[in-house]
């Protein structure tokens, strides 16, 4: 059955593997569920569910500082608002397509569910390079994009936020532009500044949450994070704040990359050192390279860091940058743990090496829900006119994280182990189900 219904998704989603990808690893953990429970298929709620509610592609056109005229392609995929208004981040980056889009938009819409607030899915982006503009260049590109998707949004319509390429700057930049626009100052974007609306602990919360559920994950072993030796991947947001809590309580971190290669530290990160990765990613926008000539350490160039000993892996970097050899080799060197940080960052193949393995393994819809958490926290706050301070907010985050941790155990205990893929896709996908059940065909 769930071959019969994969072939009929790679015939009419053709050449989008990345949303095939995403849409298998759903349909496997679900399938057996909804043959139990077939008021779902009655409802045809799997085929409807795969399928985005709408999809949005436009023409980005801006000026460059050399006065030429360049374009790229804007889209916003709106996956789903069986539970609430779209939500979900938007990407710039060279890479970005319609499938990849359309898998982080699925991904997104049971990743919301599982977060217990009333949040629908959506992804967006553009195949925008950030890498080596000038400020000015990323404003008039993000006013740009801004002036067409500003049709498609609204605070209780679609509430975008930041993702790889998008940060505070973009964000900034991309409020302006649907404030002067539309002549009103409201919550339509997430990842604000904390002094025009964004909530505390919104940057921090996507890493900050990811080591929340891995905590969470090693209390069911009777275990902790202190004194584990942490590898972790990326360099940008969510890499930077998993490094940092994961250093406050009191884990080794060795390892951090970017798109060009990783540093290998030994003597593990410090606050300081953090610092001046923070520092050199996002004021300077260098590269990772060059924190091993100022701390004299190693640096792996095109490689990532799944060849080194550790407790714990925390990919925080972009999709598929864990493969089948990499998960063998973190195997073999004694990982116990992963927390994905980025969204998909396992193939299929390194996913079934982990569960075999029976280690602790916390996919992203799950893991790295905190970011979106406190997104819609930051929603609550835009509508109340009112900002809860920093021990508040983490507060909530931690309770969240819990409350996710234990949906995946309702529906992922097996003999001894706890499948934490299946339970993360049964339960996102059953409240989500039910929702569409409740409100027909539509
Ligand atoms: P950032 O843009 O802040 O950082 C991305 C990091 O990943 C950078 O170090 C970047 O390197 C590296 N990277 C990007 N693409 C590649 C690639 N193809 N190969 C190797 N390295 C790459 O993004 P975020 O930290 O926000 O996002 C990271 C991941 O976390 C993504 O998968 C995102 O979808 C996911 N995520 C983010 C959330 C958030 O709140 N920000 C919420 C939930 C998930 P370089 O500096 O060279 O570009």
């Amino acid at each position: 059955m769930k071959q019969e219904f994969m072939k009929k998704i790679v015939e009419s989603h053709a050449g989008e593997v990345e949303f095939h990808q995403a849409v298998s690893e759903l349909v496997a953990s679900v399938m057996p569920y909804i043959k139990k429970n077939p008021k779902y298929l009655k409802a045809n709620i799997l085929e409807r569910i795969v399928e985005p509610e709408r999809v949005i592609i436009f023409r980005v056109p801006w000026v460059d500082d050399q006065g030429r005229v360049q374009v790229n392609r804007g889209y916003r995929v709106q996956m789903n608002s069986a539970i609430g208004p779209y939500k979900g981040g938007l990407r710039f980056h060279p890479s970005v397509n319609l499938s990849i889009l359309k898998f982080l938009a699925f991904e997104q819409v049971f990743k919301n569910s599982l977060t217990t607030l009333a949040l629908g899915g959506g992804k967006g982006g553009a195949n925008f390079d950030p890498k080596g503009k000038s400020d000015n260049e990323i404003m008039r590109f993000c006013q740009s994009f801004m002036t067409e998707l500003q049709r498609h949004i609204g605070p209780d319509i679609d509430i975008p936020a930041g993702d790889i390429g998008v940060g505070a700057r973009e964000i900034g930049f991309l409020y302006g532009q649907y404030k002067r626009l539309r002549n009103e100052f409201t919550g339509v974007l997430t990842g604000k500044g904390v002094n025009w609306g964004g909530s505390l602990i919104r940057p921090e919360a996507t890493g900050y949450g990811c080591v929340y559920f891995v905590q969470e994950m090693l209390k069911t072993k009777g275990d902790s994070l202190e004194g584990k030796v942490c590898a972790v991947s990326g360099s940008g947001n969510v890499a930077q704040h998993t490094a940092a809590k994961l250093i406050q309580l009191g884990a080794k971190v060795v390892s951090l990359s970017d798109s060009s290669g990783c540093v290998y530290d030994p003597d593990s990160f410090c606050q300081e050192k953090l610092t001046f990765v923070k520092k050199l990613k996002n004021i300077k926008r260098g590269r990772i390279r060059e924190y091993a000539d100022k701390y004299k350490c190693k640096y792996f160039d095109c490689r990532r860091p799944w060849n080194f000993k550790c407790d714990i892996a925390f990919p925080s970097a972009t999709q598929n940058e864990i493969n089948a050899t990499d998960a063998k080799n973190l195997i073999k060197n004694g990982c116990i743990c992963v927390g994905e940080g980025a969204n998909m960052p396992c193939t299929p193949e390194a996913v079934k090496i982990f569960l075999k393995a029976k280690i602790l393994y916390g996919p992203g819809k799950a893991a790295n829900a905190g970011g979106v958490s406190v997104s819609g926290l930051e929603m609550a706050q835009n509508s109340q006119r009112l900002s809860w301070d920093s021990q508040e907010v983490d507060a909530k985050l931690k309770q969240i994280m819990a409350k996710i941790h234990n949906q995946c155990l309702c529906y992922g205990k097996e003999k001894g182990f706890i499948n934490y893929l299946k339970g993360a896709n049964i339960a996102g996908f059953v409240k989500v189900a039910d929702a569409m059940l409740d409100q027909g065909v539509v």
